[in-house]
Parts: C-alpha cells; structure tokens; sequence
C-alpha cells in the first residue's frame, strides 16, 4: 500500500492524525504528511481509516498487487 498526503488539498484538520497518528504525522502549521508512503501491512487499516477521516480527500491510498 501507499499512501500519500495531497499537500495542495491539505487543510489540516488534523483528523487524520487523530485517525492514525502512526501513519500521518503533522507539520508545525498543522498539515499533515507521510513519514514513508510505503505503508506497512500492520498499519493498511489505520491508513485506511486515516484517509476516511478527512475531509477534504487530500490522502490518496494506491493498492499494489503483488507479483
Ligand atoms: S485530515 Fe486531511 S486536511 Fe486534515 S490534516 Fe489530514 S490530510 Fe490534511
């Protein structure tokens, strides 16, 4: 999985780190970003709730199939 953070739709709510502060971590003004976008399995739900949790869509989560 990975996850990346549209900073252009950013309004830092902050929701997605209240969601999963493991995956989204905040910036001194409050917007969020990705410490790695590559996600790990155990962190796929907190992501995902992460991304649920904002309102402005600004969290972009691609699947990856495995070969
Ligand atoms: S919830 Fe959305 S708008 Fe708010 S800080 Fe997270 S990514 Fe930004």
């Amino acid at each position: 999985m990975k996850v990346t953070v549209n900073r252009n739709h950013c309004q830092g709510h902050t929701m997605c780190n209240m969601a999963a502060s493991e995956v989204f971590k905040l910036d001194e003004d409050g917007n969020a970003y990705v410490e790695s976008s590559e996600v790990p399995a155990e962190l796929h739900a907190k992501a995902q709730a992460g991304a649920a949790a904002c309102p402005e869509r600004a969290i972009v989560i691609e699947e990856q199939t495995r070969p």
